[in-house]
Order: C-alpha cells, then sequence, then structure tokens
C-alpha cells in the first residue's frame, strides 16, 4: 500500500504552545516542503500565564537563531539564575535551586562529597557560597558566558522570566515571517475520516474549514482534538499533586536592583505556594493551592496580601488538574503544552515539555501514512518524561518538616511513586543520585532540593576522605575566594538589563 506524503501540519492554538511549534516547524520543515496552518480563536484567549523558564529554552532560541538581547528586549524578559525555596523546608528557612555545576570537583569525588565531610568536621554549614550561581542570584549579579573567560569554574547558566504574551507574539512574527499561514476562528467541529476515523479538518463556526494531514492539538486544558474529539483519557494525578487552583496578579516595582532578582521564587503558604517573578515592567505572582484546603477567598486574600508591590489588575483564577493524557500522539493527533498534561509551575516546567514535545515530534516525523510503532515510541518517552519530572515536583513536598496546617501534614503522610522512594533511599545512603542519563534535571537539580529540603546522606563517599583535615579546608577556601571574585567583577543584573537588552516603553501586554 502506498501512502502519500504527510506535507499539510495544522496547528489548533495560538497560546505559547501553538507559536512554539509553528516557530520551529517553520524554520526546520519549511524548506523542505511542509505547509504549516495555525488556527487560533481571540474570543477564548490564551492561558495567559507561564513566565518562568529552566536553561533548554536557550538551545529552542539557538535552535531559530534568534538574538538573546533582541529575544529579553521584546519580551520585557530578565535573567533566571535559581529558584529560591523560602519556607518549604520549615518556617524561616530558604535555599537556591542554582542552575549550572555544583561548585568543582577534584579528581572523582564530587564537590557534595567533600562538601558533606567539610560539614561533619564543623568546617561549613552552607554549601551556597561555593556555587557560582548561588553566590550571584544572592547578590543580583550577572554576567553572560564569555568564551575567552579562564577560571577554574564553570560559567554562569541561566534561563528567563519572559512575558508570555509577549513572547506569544515574538514567535508569531516569526513563524509568519517564515510562512506559516494564521486562521482566527473558533473551531466547533472536528471532521473525522468516516474510514480510520482520523482528523480529516477542523471546521469554524462560519463554516470554513482546514483540512491537514498532521495535527498539533495545542488548544489548552479543554484538548480540543485529543480529548474532546477523540476521547484518548486523562491520568490524574491528584493524589500525588493535591494544588488544583491558582490566582495570579501582577504587580509594580521601581526597577531597583532589590526588585530585579536574578531568580524566582517560590514562598510556602498554608495550602501551597506562591511565585514571584520579576519581569522588566512589572513582577508576575501568582498562588498555587489546594482548593480542598483554602476557599478561592482565603487564597485569593492570602496572595493579595503578600505581594511586593501594587497591584496593577485583579486576580485571575485559573484551575486545573495534575496529570498527563493517556496518549499523547493518537491517530494523527499530537497534543503539545497544556492540552497533553500538566504539573504545576514549581520548576518552571510546562514550557520546557513544549519544546522537547516538538523537538521529539521532529525527530519521529513520519514522510508517508502514520505507523503504530512511531506514535508508540513518542508516547513511550513522553510518558518517561513526564513521570521523571512529577516525581521531582513530588520531592518539594514530600521532603518536609513542615506541620503547621492541614495541608503540610497531608503531604508529609502521603506514599510517593516507588521510584521517588527508590532515589530517596540511595541518596541517604550515600549522597548519589541514582537517575537516567537522559532526564531532564540533572544530578545538580536534584542535589540541590534533596540538601535544601532536608534530605541529607547518612554518610559521605569514601573518596573525601583522601584529602588531609589541612587540605580540605584549603580546598574549599580555595573555591569560596574564586566565586567571591568572579561575582566581584559581574555586574548588576539590573545593570545588565539596562544596558543590554531593556525593553521599549511600548512593548507591553494588553
Ligand atoms: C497557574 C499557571 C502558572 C504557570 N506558570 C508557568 C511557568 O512559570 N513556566 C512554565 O513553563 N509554564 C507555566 N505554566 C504553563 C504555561 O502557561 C503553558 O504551558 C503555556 O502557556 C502553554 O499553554 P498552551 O499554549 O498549551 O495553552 P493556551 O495558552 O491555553 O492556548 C490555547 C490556544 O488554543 C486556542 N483554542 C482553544 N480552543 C479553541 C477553539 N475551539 N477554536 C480555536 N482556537 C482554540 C486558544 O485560543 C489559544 O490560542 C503555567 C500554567 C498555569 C496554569
Amino acid at each position: 500500500m502506498t501512502f502519500a506524503p504527510l506535507r499539510d501540519i495544522v496547528i489548533v492554538g495560538g497560546g505559547t504552545a501553538g507559536w512554539m511549534a509553528a516557530a520551529l516547524f517553520s524554520h526546520i520543515l519549511g524548506p523542505g516542503g511542509h505547509r504549516i496552518h495555525l488556527v487560533e480563536s481571540e474570543e477564548i484567549g490564551t492561558v495567559g500565564v507561564g513566565e518562568a523558564t529552566i536553561p533548554p529554552i536557550a538551545i529552542f532560541n539557538r535552535a531559530l537563531g534568534l538574538d538573546e538581547n533582541d529575544f529579553l528586549r521584546q519580551t520585557q524578559g530578565t535573567i533566571k539564575l535559581a529558584i529560591e525555596f523560602v519556607d518549604w523546608l520549615r518556617p524561616g528557612h530558604r535555599y537556591l535551586h542554582s542552575f549550572g555545576a555544583f561548585s568543582r570537583s577534584l579528581g572523582l569525588g564530587h564537590f557534595q562529597d567533600f562538601w558533606l565531610r567539610a560539614h561533619r568536621l564543623g568546617m561549613t554549614d552552607d554549601w551556597e557560597p561555593y556555587i557560582l550561581n548561588s553566590v550571584a542570584a544572592r547578590r543580583g549579579r550577572f554576567i553572560q558566558p564569555d568564551p575567552r573567560r579562564q577560571s577554574p569554574l564553570e560559567p554562569l547558566a541561566h534561563a528567563f522570566h519572559i512575558d508570555a504574551g509577549l513572547y506569544a507574539r515574538y514567535l508569531r512574527r516569526f513563524a509568519e515571517q517564515r510562512g506559516v499561514r494564521r486562521t482566527e476562528g473558533k473551531i466547533v467541529r472536528t471532521v473525522l475520516r468516516a474510514h480510520d476515523g482520523f482528523v480529516d479538518a477542523v471546521e469554524m463556526a462560519d463554516g470554513t474549514r482546514v483540512a491537514g494531514d498532521l495535527f498539533i492539538d495545542c488548544s489548552g486544558f479543554r484538548g480540543l482534538l485529543i480529548e474532546q474529539a477523540l476521547n484518548t483519557g486523562f491520568e490524574d494525578w491528584t493524589h500525588w499533586l493535591p494544588c488544583d487552583r491558582a490566582w495570579a496578579v501582577p504587580s509594580a516595582h521601581d526597577g531597583s536592583a532589590a526588585a530585579l532578582t536574578p531568580y524566582t521564587r517560590s514562598t510556602a503558604r498554608p495550602a501551597g505556594w506562591q511565585w514571584r517573578i520579576p519581569l522588566q515592567h512589572r513582577t508576575g505572582n501568582g498562588y498555587v493551592y489546594s482548593s480542598r484546603h483554602a476557599s478561592d477567598d482565603e487564597a485569593a486574600a492570602t496572595l493579595m496580601a503578600n505581594l511586593d508591590g501594587e497591584a496593577l489588575a485583579e486576580p485571575r483564577q485559573l484551575r486545573f488538574t495534575a496529570g498527563r493524557r493517556r496518549r499523547f500522539w493518537n491517530r494523527n493527533i499530537v497534543a503539545v503544552g497544556l492540552a497533553g498534561g500538566f504539573m504545576e509551575p514549581l520548576e518552571s516546567t510546562s514550557i520546557h515539555l513544549v519544546q522537547s514535545a516538538i523537538s521529539r515530534l521532529i525527530t519521529l516525523l513520519p514522510n508517508h501514512g502514520f505507523d503504530p510503532a512511531v506514535a508508540d515510541e513518542f508516547n513511550r518517552a513522553s510518558a518517561v518524561e513526564y513521570e521523571r519530572i512529577r516525581d521531582f515536583i513530588i520531592l518539594h513536598y514530600t521532603a518536609t518538616e513542615r506541620a503547621d496546617s492541614p495541608f503540610w501534614r497531608e503531604c508529609r503522610g502521603r506514599p510517593v511513586p516507588e521510584e521517588l522512594a527508590r532515589r530517596m533511599r540511595v541518596f541517604r545512603a550515600l549522597g548519589r543520585v541514582a537517575r537516567d542519563h537522559d532526564e531532564l534535571f540533572s544530578e545538580v537539580s536534584w542535589l540541590h532540593v534533596f540538601l535544601g529540603q532536608g534530605v541529607w546522606p547518612r554518610d559521605h563517599h569514601p573518596l573525601a576522605d583522601q584529602l588531609s583535615e589541612e587540605d580540605l579546608r584549603r580546598f574549599l577556601d580555595d573555591i569560596k575566594a574564586a566565586v567571591a571574585r568572579e561575582v566581584d567583577a559581574m555586574p548588576t543584573h539590573a545593570d545588565f538589563i539596562a544596558r543590554h537588552c531593556k525593553a521599549d516603553s511600548l512593548t507591553r501586554t494588553a
């Protein structure tokens, strides 16, 4: 049997997911003859949040050939070196989950081996002074990596805070310049082929039809094609991640160095946690909470009482269910973004999941026809990716000493997935992170969160005993001094923005 080539790709939805897909497909597939068509509805709008990212977004930007400073200018963006977790272990405690290296190794010994031994000997009680990203974040400094730099330390690793609406607009311009056709309109019907149930076309309220070979469902939580048309099913993870609502509100800031922290802040609250994301023109704030543990009014009041500037709008509520589609790729539909699944934004992973889904789709893109083996592989890899991120997020809730509200008492007592339980056991035994190599979160990320959340190894690795106490002290002092010297030489984050990527004051979301 011969199949016609698959060349017409229809993207349903013009939020961050839809326009990221349109931008990458038009850039990579357009020259080979694929035609990309995006349908979106201004009347329905987008979810309008999604402002904190993680470092792999730089790979996506580079794949598109975007200039980093222009991207920051166009999105009112700022730099993100870390996430600060406040009150998560216990009230009054704070730690950073920093990007980049966990200080530096020595021979085969990892830094944490030496640090743990030094801690037992009473030489140090904090790992942050040895970590370049952490010290730069605390001191509000940033410099772009320079290949000419000579240093025993790895350079800063960074991500961005961006205005989600401006990012979609920026990518829309990029995609339309590369031939993406956009149709404005509300889809009211999905037309399925009678003989195999594959999608033939989507139909707008005015009767216009957009037909295609492959449909990318970027329609948000509703999953217009993957769920409403194909009833694919949803795996609900509320029993592990009970937060199901959020209030979001922007607030004003004065543009000072103190306001423009180069990190996201996550502060534990009685029924969930609050985010703080500084952009150039405003601060994004939100309270993610469990509706079983706080009423909507209580949650809104908690958020509004904990802003560090004047609110610029009324708070807006979002409702969600943690989990994922049973299949991301079903027949000729691939669900990307919120249509595929959702986990709370504690580790800023949703935009990354969009990026990795569309990269995976390009890797597995069929030329002619749909072989079920390809969709199975896409679904297998996506499911593993979601589950590993889910476990990392659960770690923050399970490893806590908080017992000051019903929400936190439940979090502490809740059983966790066996894979996470195994990792915690291995780490407690010897300070090693038992993870697979292709997972999103590196050993460094797990280390920060294990140690920050109070999951400590019972013993250090024997390699750390190879140094005398005097050499151990010198090793740590030298790193601390090198980190301090490098950070001293960096401009402030506010200066960096002012000098290199200050947004035009007219660049604003409506
Ligand atoms: C509270 C909260 C905070 C978040 N914070 C972060 C964060 O800090 N970092 C991060 O990475 N992610 C975050 N996310 C996730 C992030 O917002 C999303 O992953 C991202 O915005 C992608 O959304 P989307 O494009 O899939 O969906 P949407 O933005 O909902 O877009 C859906 C699109 O489909 C269109 N559409 C729907 N139905 C129809 C129809 N019938 N006809 C035509 N068009 C239709 C809509 O018009 C819209 O264009 C957060 C999410 C929530 C809920």
